[in-house]
């Protein structure tokens, strides 16, 4: 069901899928636009982040390097952009912050935030989002391997969409590239060209032999996000929004 508040035409509609893209994958490129396709929107904005504190147990790759691949993946669709909102911020990102900064840069465009299953969960249960919902309508997108149904939404605030199961995650494709294994078909083909250019992922052929050597961890535990680790801070899960 869509808020009576946003039934109000008033500008753009305007799509905002913001991820680490670490790197950018067909995963979300597919689900940017078939949300596209079905909210009728004029164009997504892709928001790569800043550079977080520490996202799970290793380096997120320099902020520049995901802005670019993003601009590369995103550069021939003519409604596709990128926006260095969080990047030129620096620091964690948190969706509050986007959303109010692009609702600065575009007052009359209505925004609606895109988000896969995982990470819409975390992002609506923060105990104070009401100004969330003011700044965007929530849009979920089911992933593989996470289930919408027990994301726990609250009512009426998010629409949930099915799109295209492509168990593609940039976990993954670091992974990949770390033991020598291809990309290409995963993410667009600039983007392979770009990670071999700059030597991205490279660092996880040696991790992969010595910190994670187990040789019985399950198949694809690899792509299991266990969440953003923020030292020097311990928040109420629910209490405060947790960066992306
Ligand atoms: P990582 O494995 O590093 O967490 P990721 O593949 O989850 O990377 P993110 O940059 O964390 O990519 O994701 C950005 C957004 O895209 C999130 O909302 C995430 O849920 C969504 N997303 C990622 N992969 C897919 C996919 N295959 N299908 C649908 N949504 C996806
Ligand atoms: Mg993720």
């Amino acid at each position: 069901m869509v808020p009576a508040r946003l039934v109000r035409v008033a500008g753009k509609r305007v799509g905002v899928m913001g991820g680490t893209f670490d790197p950018i994958h067909h995963g979300h490129l597919v689900a940017a636009s078939e949300v596209g396709g079905l909210f009728g929107l004029d164009e997504v904005v892709f928001v790569p982040t800043g550079q977080p504190w520490q996202k799970s147990e290793r380096e997120v790759s320099p902020p520049e390097d995901r802005y670019l691949m993003t601009v590369i993946a995103t550069a021939s669709n003519p409604r596709f952009s990128v926006s260095r909102v969080d990047v030129d911020r620096g620091g964690p990102t948190y969706t509050i912050d986007t959303l109010s900064d692009l609702h600065r840069q575009r007052p009359d465009s209505e925004l609606f935030f895109i988000t896969g299953a995982d990470a819409l969960s975390q992002i609506v249960s923060w105990r104070d989002n009401q100004r969330l919902f003011e700044l965007a309508h929530f849009i979920g997108v089911t992933r593989p391997g996470f289930h919408l149904a027990d994301a726990h939404l609250p009512e009426g605030v998010v629409s949930l969409v099915e799109v295209p199961a492509l168990a593609i995650s940039s976990t993954d494709c670091r992974d990949r590239v770390g033991r020598g294994m291809p990309v290409w078909y995963l993410v667009p083909d600039g983007v392979v060209q770009y990670i071999e250019k700059r030597g991205l992922y490279r660092e996880g052929r040696r991790r992969a032999t010595s910190d994670h050597g187990s040789p019985n961890a399950p198949e694809g535990a690899a792509a299991l996000w266990t969440g953003p680790s923020v030292p020097g801070s311990t928040p109420t899960p629910d209490s405060q929004e947790v960066p992306r």
